[in-house]
């Protein structure tokens, strides 16, 4: 009789397991249409685009010039996250530096060392 046992909880751990798997497959139908949903809106050309233009943000130099001081007249032109090429630092502690500059910061240096 000790067979039958077996077999009765094989069948009960068989039916558990079927269950359970059952359950798993319904909750992951459940939450698929969400996930299609956000694949879905990832791919879009519109979210592609400012997916896009956060990872051009960070891959791109930061401006490091010191507007106020380096050019007050202007301070309100810098491109923070635009550095575009490489100016020059003077600084007593330091001596001359390369630091990394957008573009208008650059034209405004410029014009400020012509001012005087
Ligand atoms: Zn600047
Ligand atoms: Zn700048």
């Amino acid at each position: 009789m000790g067979d039958d046992r077996d077999t009765e909880l094989a069948d009960t751990l068989a039916e558990v397991g079927r269950r359970v798997g059952q359950a798993m497959t319904d909750a992951l139908e459940r939450i698929r249409p969400a996930f299609d949903a956000l694949a879905e809106v990832a791919n879009r050309p519109e979210v592609r685009a400012v997916i896009e233009r956060a990872e051009k943000v960070m891959r791109r130099r930061p401006c490091l010039c010191f507007c106020s001081r380096a050019h007050p007249a202007d301070r309100g032109v810098c491109e923070a996250f635009d550095a575009v090429i490489t100016g020059q630092y003077s600084s007593d502690l330091l001596g001359d530096i390369d630091v990394p500059l957008c573009a208008p910061c650059a034209a405004a240096r410029a014009a400020d060392e012509f001012a005087g």
